[in-house]
Order: C-alpha cells, then sequence, then structure tokens
C-alpha cells in the first residue's frame, strides 16, 4: 500500500481530522516487477553472444588466427553468435511494435492457403536439412479477416518451432478446416512434446523448456509471445494440445471474412 494523511483544519486553524488515503498499488508493483524481469532477461540473453563475440576475437587477436584451422572454426561461431544476436534484436523490435498500445493491423480479406504455400516455399529447406517431411493436406481455402502479413509471421513462427522440435525424420502436418464463420490452422508434428503444466508458459517472453535445444535450432524465446500477440489482435484463438515424446497441435482460430 501506498500510504498519505493530510490533516482537517477548521477555520481557527485547529486539526478537526485527519484524511487518510491507502493506495492499493499491487498492480503496478507486479506491472513493475514483470517490466524489471524482462529488463534483466533482454540484458542477459543480449550479453551471452557479445560476451562470446568479443573472447574469441581476443583469442584470435592473441595469436590462435596462427592455426588456420582453429581460426576457422572460431569465425564460424562467431557468425553464428552474431547472428543470433541478429534474430533477437529483430525479434524483440517487432515484439515492442506489436505490443505497443497503438499497434493497428492492415485488416483485408486473407486466403491462408494462400499465405501457406508461399510459407512453405520458405521453410522447405530447413525441413529438409533435418529430414522432416513437412506435409499439406490441401483442402478449405479459408479466407479469413486479417492483415496477410502478420498471419504469415504467425504461420514462420509455429511452422519453424514444429521442425526445430522434432527430431530427423519426423513429420510436420498443416491442415486448414472451414467452419460456418471461424477457421482453423491446424499444425501436428511428432516432436518431443510438452509437458501439460508447461503449455501455458511457452507463450511468456523467453520462457523455454529446454534452453539449450532452443539456443541450438536458433531460438529467441520470443517466437510464441509474438504469436500470442498477433493472434489477440486478431481476435483470434490459440488451442495447444501435446503428448510429450510424441507431439504437438497448434490449432490458431481466425474469424471468417464476410467479404
Ligand atoms: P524458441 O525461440 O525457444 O523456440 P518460442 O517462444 O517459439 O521460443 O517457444 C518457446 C518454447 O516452447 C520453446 O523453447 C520450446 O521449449 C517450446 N515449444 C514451442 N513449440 C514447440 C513444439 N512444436 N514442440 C515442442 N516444444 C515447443
Amino acid at each position: 500500500f501506498d500510504i498519505s494523511c493530510a490533516p482537517i483544519l477548521n477555520k481557527h486553524k485547529k486539526i478537526r481530522g485527519i484524511v487518510v488515503v491507502f493506495h492499493d498499488i499491487t498492480a503496478i508493483k507486479k506491472l513493475e516487477n514483470t517490466r524489471k524481469d524482462f529488463v534483466a532477461n533482454v540484458s542477459h540473453e543480449l550479453k551471452t553472444p557479445v560476451t562470446s563475440l568479443i573472447g574469441f576475437t581476443e583469442t584470435l587477436l592473441d595469436g590462435a588466427r596462427e592455426d588456420k584451422e582453429l581460426e576457422d572454426q572460431f569465425l564460424h561461431i562467431m557468425l553464428h553468435e552474431g547472428r543470433r544476436l541478429q534474430s533477437l534484436i529483430t525479434d524483440l523490435l517487432e515484439l515492442s511494435k506489436i505490443e505497443r498500445e497503438h499497434f493497428v493491423l492492415q485488416w483485408a480479406p486473407v486466403s491462408l492457403s494462400d499465405v501457406l504455400e508461399s510459407v512453405l516455399l520458405i521453410l522447405r529447406e530447413k525441413a529438409e536439412a533435418k529430414k522432416i517431411k513437412l506435409e499439406y493436406l490441401q483442402g478449405d481455402e479459408g479466407v479469413v479477416a486479417g492483415d496477410a502479413f502478420r498471419i504469415r509471421q504467425i504461420m514462420i513462427n509455429l511452422i519453424s518451432n514444429a521442425i526445430s522440435y522434432t527430431p530427423e525424420n519426423g513429420t510436420v502436418t498443416i491442415a486448414i478446416h472451414e467452419r460456418k464463420s471461424e477457421a482453423d490452422l491446424v499444425i501436428s508434428d511428432t516432436g518431443m512434446g510438452i509437458e501439460q503444466d508447461q503449455i501455458p508458459r511457452i507463450f511468456e517472453r523467453f520462457y523455454r523448456v529446454d534452453k539449450a535445444r532452443s539456443r541450438d535450432s536458433g531460438g529467441t524465446g520470443l517466437g510464441l509471445a509474438i504469436v500470442k500477440h498477433l493472434v489477440e489482435a486478431h481476435d483470434g484463438k490459440i488451442h495447444v494440445t501435446s503428448v510429450p515424446g510424441k507431439g504437438s497441435t497448434f490449432t490458431i482460430t481466425f474469424n471468417k471474412s464476410s467479404t
């Protein structure tokens, strides 16, 4: 509580009473703590690749570059760390833009299947590199009300996660199902799955079930936080079902376009 007091004086300037105001600041404190946690997380996430970049640069300057093989190995690590820093900054900027109060979508009728076809073109390579079968069960077109660019972002994040968290020779299946006034985008994988109690947490910023695995796959820990915000901006819904060791299904429900 925040407490403030003020005396009430009569016309002879004598104290008649006191007004005490108790201000419940639990919500404000909570918000402040969330903000502090976020800043601490961001600092930590940014520090790790920067420390590594500086460390390897110093070692190279100290003479390691005379060994060509070692130099090559270090440069590859530095490139990887530099790219990680780049994705982190891109995702952070994106999240801060989306979370802003005045963030607006460019509403139009969007064909989910058209957007999906273009997303599959860019993710096919990532799937092939892991020998993962990327399957699109063609059916409904799913013309929904939304922002094509943002829906594309939702699809990229969810399908790349499905590929990242599925071991080699697995399958990622995508389908679109239309109903009367809604359309579902369903992304299923035969991957590692998520424990039931972890499911609500994966949408938090920087939350990862397995930090090391997320980093290895180039994850920033922000992908699903971005998805959650974008789906909410579309008045859509997210539903996740998962069986650890068997796989997960992410279903995104959009509202159909009336035109
Ligand atoms: P990251 O960059 O770590 O992938 P996300 O916000 O996209 O961050 O996801 C948060 C966490 O949720 C991941 O680190 C992973 O532990 C879990 N996760 C997301 N998608 C899947 C999936 N398809 N299968 C299993 N775990 C998943």
